[in-house]
This record gives structure tokens, sequence and C-alpha cells, in this order.
């Protein structure tokens, strides 16, 4: 509720998506909304839509029907140069697979994003070293992906989605690779990051301790949102 008794509205918000993959319907009707300031766990089976759900809201793949809106502008109308322009300056993805630059060094494969938004190499590759920190992996900050194990490809890959300050995360099972510790740690950072700056996250996952950090889970089976929204 604001100062005027009203619930806010939400940054983001997808209304009955449907997405077929080929032959295969990923969503059949999903719909969600995200607050700024706000984590939504987004929990379900493996194959029920949750990546693609993450992908359309992300504005990386466009829904064949239903709407996304983003501050109030539709994202799934957007031509394609405003909507990557977009995704550069208000969102941060971390994909389910990590998908960090090989030939990069942890450092500055966090630093890139920076470096693209016009930030020197210096000041980007500091800011890129305090958010490894942030998340254990200070440490690795020299080593390159192919030199890292799985949780820690994954911290640095959340480093890259926070470095910005982006208004929105969109975090594909991001804590999947960790031990419960290291979980813990990056779940904390998210949840702080939520509350400091007011960013808006989308959260996918399996693990009951990761969707507790959130303040409300919305479940899909079969690409379509349960009308029950469970609060944590
Ligand atoms: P989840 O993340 O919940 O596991 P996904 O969104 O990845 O679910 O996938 C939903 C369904 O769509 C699954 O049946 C999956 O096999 C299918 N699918 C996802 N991406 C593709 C793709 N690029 N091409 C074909 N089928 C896909
Ligand atoms: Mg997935």
């Amino acid at each position: 509720m604001n100062t005027k008794g009203e619930a806010p509205v939400p940054l983001i918000q997808a209304c009955d998506l449907v997405k077929a993959h080929g032959r295969n319907e990923a969503l059949r009707g999903a719909s969600v909304d995200v607050r700024a300031g706000e984590i939504l766990a987004v929990t379900g089976a493996s194959g029920s839509g949750k990546s693609t759900l993450l992908h359309c809201l992300a504005g990386i793949v466009r829904p064949d029907r239903g709407s996304v809106t983003y501050g109030g502008q539709r994202l799934d109308l957007l031509p394609e140069k405003r909507l990557s322009e977009l995704r550069r300056t208000d969102f941060g993805v971390v994909f389910q697979f990590g998908q960090l630059i090989p030939e990069l060094t942890a450092v500055d494969n966090v630093a890139l994003p920076l470096l693209l938004a016009g930030t020197t190499r210096a000041a980007a590759r500091e800011r890129a070293g305090e958010w490894l920190e942030r998340f254990g992996a200070r440490g690795q900050q020299e080593l390159r992906p192919g030199e890292l194990s799985g949780g820690q490809a994954q911290r640095v890959a959340l480093a890259r989605a926070l470095v910005t300050g982006p208004k929105a995360v969109f975090a594909d099972e991001p804590t999947g690779a960790l031990d419960s510790l290291a979980g813990e740690q990056v779940m904390t950072a998210l949840a702080h990051t939520a509350r400091d700056s007011g960013t808006a996250v989308l959260l996918i996952t399996h693990d009951a301790r990761t969707a507790a950090y959130a303040d409300r889970e919305v479940r899909l089976s079969d690409g379509a949102t349960l009308a029950a929204e469970v609060t944590s």
C-alpha cells in the first residue's frame, strides 16, 4: 500500500501469455506481475514453461498472444531496437546456463555491461570487483569461465546482471549450482538489492529455501499460472 492506501502499480505485468516453440505450447495462459522492490518466485515442474515466461517478461522472446507491460509501455509491441536498448539500460538477466563469455575473465565479464554503457575500463573493473566480492567470488576475479566451477560461474553471472543497477532482474534458477551456504549468500545479496534499490526481481527456482526469500510465489503448471498465488 502507498500513502494514499492504494496497492502499488506493478512495474512489470504479463497477461494471458501464450507461446509455442514449434508445435510445443510452452505457455498457455500465464499471467504474473512484479512490483518494484519485490521478489516474485516462479516455481513449477521442469518443462512447465518457467524459462519461456522469464524470456517473455525480459523482452528476449515475443509471446504469440497476450501482453507484457513494463512501466506502462507494451514490451511485446516495441520495435527490436527500442527493446534491446531497454534491456541494456533497465534489465539484468541471469540465464539458466550462465552464458558467460569464455574469452573474458570473471571481472571482465561482469564489467562488460558497464563498458557497453560507456563507463571507463578502470571504473567498470572496480565496480565489477565490488559485486564479485558481494557474491563471495572476489578470488576468482582473474579466472576465465572454463576455470570456474558451476557455482562460481553462477555468482559471476549474478554479479553481471546486477552491476548496472537495473530496475528489474530476471534470474533463472540462480542458485541451482550452489551449495546451501553460497545459495544463502547469493539470495541475501539479491534480497538487499530489491529492498535497497527498489529493484523488481523475478526469480525462477526449484528450491524451497530459495523461494523462501521471495515476497510472493506463483506456480506454473503446463504453461499456465495457477489461479491461487501462494504467499511465502
Ligand atoms: P522450464 O523452464 O519450466 O523447464 P521451458 O520454458 O524451458 O520450461 O520449456 C517449456 C516447454 O517448451 C518444454 O516442453 C520445452 O521442451 C519446450 N521448449 C522450450 N524452449 C524450446 C525451444 N527453444 N524449442 C523447442 N521447444 C522448447
Ligand atoms: Mg528452465
